[in-house]
């Protein structure tokens, strides 16, 4: 079949697709209020263990991988506590937390680097649990949803090219061929969170180049054994290549062949999907930067009292470092609050209600990140470097927040133009 093949009409309308945060449970099944603080809770006493601590310093100084064996462990013990997968329903086997809900689990499990991994909704495998549970062929999701919603495997999510801009989502050169009952993948990606050791991947790859721009892309599953798909490599961030979950890969795709059931949703809606799944992910992300900036602030106010400047005079008796700690309270105190909101939005309008709100906590908790975890590093002076605390290691991986899911600019554009259409409509004036 020819290159154009297809089965959506390029001038048909974008895929309806599912409303975002519709794979965590909807709100009116679930007691919210014991049920969350008590996972929220036990979750804090795993995080904050001995244990957990051991294991943190094996990944700062050894890697994700080495770590396994005490990660494993710290997860069956999420798993005794009924908080793993919290965002799932129950019947999958999760905790079955509506989002705003989840949110605040997330915070808490953002406390380690490796927390939202203990429960089993680290990125990307939550975006994509959400992705195949509500948009997969039951086919699809029995054979690759229901083991990675038990954490028995774990995937990625293949959408950036290093050839084009990732801003522009819609500017792709990964192309998928019709051929038969197959699709034929070539293509090239890059920063694939999590590829290495991963199952499968969801790929996305332009189906009809001659459609709508925001109609030319499909989501496709393909393992990471087919023949055809190459890790390059795993791509150094900050000098550190990473491993295991805790990386990001260079891929290739040569001549991969996918059954065309492989494909997640319709034809044409790549964009579609990946916009619905963006939503509740920049939830998922900003809580959990709210708990890096939790843990941030903990160290920084304990160097703070113990750090002595001189003999009885601890660092934290010096102003400078006192406007540190009150702005940092300050800031990640709303910051939380924005997210909550944000959330409740998104539940409760959807994602085009919810767009300007999520806009808003995308880039501003963002920064309110960079900065607590460079004010927590400055009050540990040289010490903040090093490997003894996570700050350093925050600090070079999350760099990346003010970029993923949407540079900053990205999002301070689209809420500038929405605040000054509806200043404009308010005022009479035309608008473009
Ligand atoms: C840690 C990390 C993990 C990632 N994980 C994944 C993953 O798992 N899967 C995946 O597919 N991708 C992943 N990415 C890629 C990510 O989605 C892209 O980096 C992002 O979309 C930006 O694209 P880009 O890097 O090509 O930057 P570009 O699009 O080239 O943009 C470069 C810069 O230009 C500016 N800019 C861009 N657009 C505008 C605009 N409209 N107005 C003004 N300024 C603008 C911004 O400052 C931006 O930082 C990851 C990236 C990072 C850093």
């Amino acid at each position: 079949m020819s290159a154009t093949t297809h089965d959506t009409p390029a001038d048909a309308p974008r895929a309806r697709v599912t409303a975002p945060g519709e794979a965590h449970a909807p709100r009116d099944t679930h007691d919210e209020g014991a049920e969350v603080a008590r996972i929220v809770h036990a979750l804090r006493a795993i995080v904050d263990s001995d244990e957990a601590r051991a294991a943190e310093r094996t990944v700062l100084a050894h890697g994700f991988r080495a770590a396994l064996p005490a990660l494993q462990a710290l997860r069956e013990r999420v798993r005794a506590e009924g908080a793993f997968a919290p965002h799932l329903p129950r019947e999958m086997g999760g905790a079955g937390l509506p989002l705003v809900a989840f949110a605040r689990v997330s915070e808490v499990l953002g406390r380690v680097p490796f927390g939202h991994w203990l429960a089993n909704c680290q990125a990307p495998d939550i975006g994509n649990m959400e992705l195949l549970h509500t948009h997969a062929s039951p086919a699809l999701q029995a054979r690759w949803l229901a083991p990675l919603a038990r954490g028995e495997l774990r995937s990625c999510f293949a959408m950036t090219e290093p050839e084009h801009a990732g801003a522009n989502p819609v500017w792709l050169s990964t192309r998928a061929v019709r051929d038969g009952d197959d699709y034929v993948l070539d293509g090239h990606k890059w920063f694939t969170t999590a590829a290495d050791g991963a199952a499968f991947t969801v790929v996305m790859a332009v189906t009809d180049p001659d459609a709508a721009p925001h109609a030319r892309a499909s989501m496709l599953l393909v393992p990471m054994d087919a023949p055809g798909v190459q890790l390059v490599r795993n791509i150094r961030v900050m000098g550190e290549p990473g491993d295991d979950w805790a990386s990001h890969a260079e891929l290739r795709f040569t001549g991969v062949r996918v059954p065309v059931t492989s494909r997640i949703g319709d034809e044409g809606a790549g964009f579609a999907l990946a916009q619905a799944r963006l939503g509740p992910g920049r939830v998922h992300h900003c809580m959990r930067w709210i708990g890096i900036c939790e843990r941030a602030f903990d160290l920084m106010c304990e160097r703070a009292v113990t750090r002595e400047l001189a003999p009885g005079e601890p660092l934290g008796r010096k102003e400078a470092i006192q406007h540190m700690v009150a702005r940092s309270r300050a800031e990640i105190d709303a910051a939380r609050l924005l997210v909550l909101d944000a959330a409740a939005r998104l539940e409760r309008d959807g994602a085009a209600g919810a767009r300007d709100a999520i806009a808003s906590i995308k880039f501003h908790v963002a920064g309110v990140l960079q900065a607590v975890l460079d004010r927590a590093i400055q009050v540990h002076g040289a010490y903040g470097l090093t490997d003894a605390t996570p700050l350093a290691f925050w600090w070079a991986h999350e760099r990346g927040a003010r970029i993923y899911d949407g540079p900053d600019e990205v999002h301070l554009s689209s809420l500038g133009r929405s605040l000054l259409k509806r200043a404009a409509s308010r005022h009479g004036v035309p608008w473009r």
